[in-house]
């Protein structure tokens, strides 16, 4: 049994052919899945999906990128969805440097207004993190956020950095790159954190694993993620398995 905790299956990639893409989840063992909602259009779909598959919930929030579209509109749009029984959590947000659509100070705003929000509602946070850890464990750091906890997903920082995470509650999300013959950081991370600390997940249709890389990824392929961890710690994938599902259950509070 495996727990994908990040993809976005509402997205247009998925349009033609999202009962397949399904199928071959479940055969890979996917039990559950987290879809991840980040402006108006992917949020939407996302209760969609929730609605319709009753293995999926859905995580609906703000993406850094677009930080400069988000209305207080939108927060409140997503404070009253964060009351649907299957909405487990609050994001992805955080902060994106890589890209300069929105500006740094409006992303650092909205970012703080998401982890306010999901304090009060009293949901964990899914953190999208480019370019900008420091300034994402600051912030984490200064809004107390450790208070509802969440991930740090698709992980892509030092051991230390994880450290700290771990340290402010948080969990650490492996991807796609931990199974890049190059990646040097997330198999370290891979090696150096706990297992009672450690998810997994595709971020499909983006950064799909070795041998599929370039290629449009799917949950099937999480499968591929547990492996190259179970081999970086020296375990057996189905204790892997378990134990990352576990974790997104204990999280998500999914029984
Ligand atoms: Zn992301
Ligand atoms: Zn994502």
């Amino acid at each position: 049994m495996l727990f994908d905790t990040h993809v976005h299956l509402n997205a247009e990639q998925f349009e033609e052919d999202l009962e397949e893409v399904i199928g071959r989840a479940k055969d890979a063992g996917v039990e559950k899945m987290v879809v991840v909602g980040f402006d108006r259009p992917t949020i939407n779909k996302a209760m969609e999906l929730v609605e319709t598959y009753d293995f999926l919930y859905a995580s609906v929030g703000w993406h850094p990128v677009d930080a400069i579209d988000m209305t207080e509109e939108d927060l409140k749009w997503i404070e009253e969805l964060s009351a649907h029984p299957k909405v487990v959590a609050l994001g992805e947000m955080g902060l994106d440097y890589h890209w300069d659509k929105s500006p740094k100070d409006i992303q650092k705003e909205v970012f703080r207004k998401q982890i306010r929000l999901a304090k009060k509602v009293k949901l964990p946070i899914v953190i999208h993190n480019r370019e900008a850890t420091q300034d994402i464990v600051d912030i984490l750091k200064e809004e107390n956020a450790g208070e509802v906890g969440g991930i740090m997903h698709c992980f892509s920082g030092s051991a230390e950095t994880a450290k700290e995470c771990i340290d402010m509650n948080f969990y650490i999300s492996l991807g796609g790159p931990v199974t890049f013959k190059n990646a040097k950081k997330p198999k370290e991370v891979a090696v150096e954190v706990p297992m009672d600390r450690l998810l997994i997940e595709t971020d499909c249709p983006y950064l799909a694993p070795h041998p599929n890389r370039g290629k449009r990824n799917e949950p099937a392929y999480v499968k591929l993620v547990a492996e190259q961890i179970a081999e970086l710690k020296g375990m057996e994938f189905e204790e892997v398995a378990k134990k990352t599902t576990e974790n997104a259950k204990k999280l998500f509070g999914i029984n």
